[in-house]
């Protein structure tokens, strides 16, 4: 029995992944970030973790796709660092699904081979260039300036988003995030949300980004981009 890249799959699908699709959310492990606020710390150094064999994955498909599941999200980890994301996407698209991919936009050379396969593109634009290497612990942001390039370019559908964190984020690095994503047709906002079991303990203290931040960081945002979302309930 051949083993998958899915790492792991979300039991419920999901409203909120896939902007105007129910959704099925796939994970591949990996990850060239050492993000200290990940929710998915648990799959980013394990780029080789065995995944499900692939006749469970279609049986997972064929339950979603039974329940009016029509996309499937497939995230991390970053994705496209593992080599089995093409044939990930190319079996789901198989199964029918509208394919979503989330991404941190460090290998752009993938990104554009898989642009084509996929409808929807999220691209976490964490910080301001700058901040990455002390944030993320990424220091090429040519890479990421030619991801933000070509998801414009080339994507079908797509946005970039960023989780503020006041502690980090203030009104200059908005600005630089808005520089940099210039001409987009959508930025989205979402908050950060602590939780005791992130990877750098400064975070798990952080408070949850305030509604009134997001207002006024959207509002700085919007005369860069065709349209500022905020996501979540505010
Ligand atoms: S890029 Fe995403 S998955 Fe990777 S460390 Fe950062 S938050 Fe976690």
């Amino acid at each position: 029995m051949s083993l998958s890249p899915v790492y792991g799959v979300l039991q419920n699908a999901s409203m909120v992944d896939f902007p105007g699709k129910l959704a099925a959310v796939f994970f591949l492990t990996g990850c060239n970030f050492t993000c200290g606020f990940c929710h998915n710390a648990a799959l980013m150094g394990r780029v080789d973790a065995a995944g499900l064999p692939w006749t469970e994955v279609e049986q997972i498909c064929r339950k979603f796709r039974d329940n009016w599941v029509e996309g499937a999200v497939v995230t991390g980890g970053e994705p496209t660092l593992n080599p089995g994301v093409f044939q990930v996407v190319e079996k789901l698209r198989e199964w029918g699904f509208a394919i979503k991919l989330d991404t941190n936009g460090s290998r752009p050379r993938i990104l554009e081979k898989l642009l084509p396969q996929v409808d929807y593109v999220a691209m976490d634009v964490k910080f301001a260039p700058a901040d990455y290497p002390a944030r993320a612990g990424f220091a090429d942001v040519a890479a990421l300036t030619e991801s933000i390039r070509l998801i414009s370019e080339q994507a079908k559908a797509y946005e970039f988003r960023t989780t503020v964190i006041e502690a980090w984020h203030d009104a200059a690095a908005m600005r630089a995030i808005g520089e940099w994503v210039r001409g987009a047709k959508l930025h989205v906002l979402q908050a950060f949300v602590p939780r005791g079991e992130l990877p750098d303990p400064a975070c798990r203290d952080m408070p949850e980004t305030r509604a009134e931040t997001l207002h006024a960081y959207a509002d700085l945002l919007r005369p860069y981009v065709d349209r500022v979302e905020i996501r979540g309930e505010f």
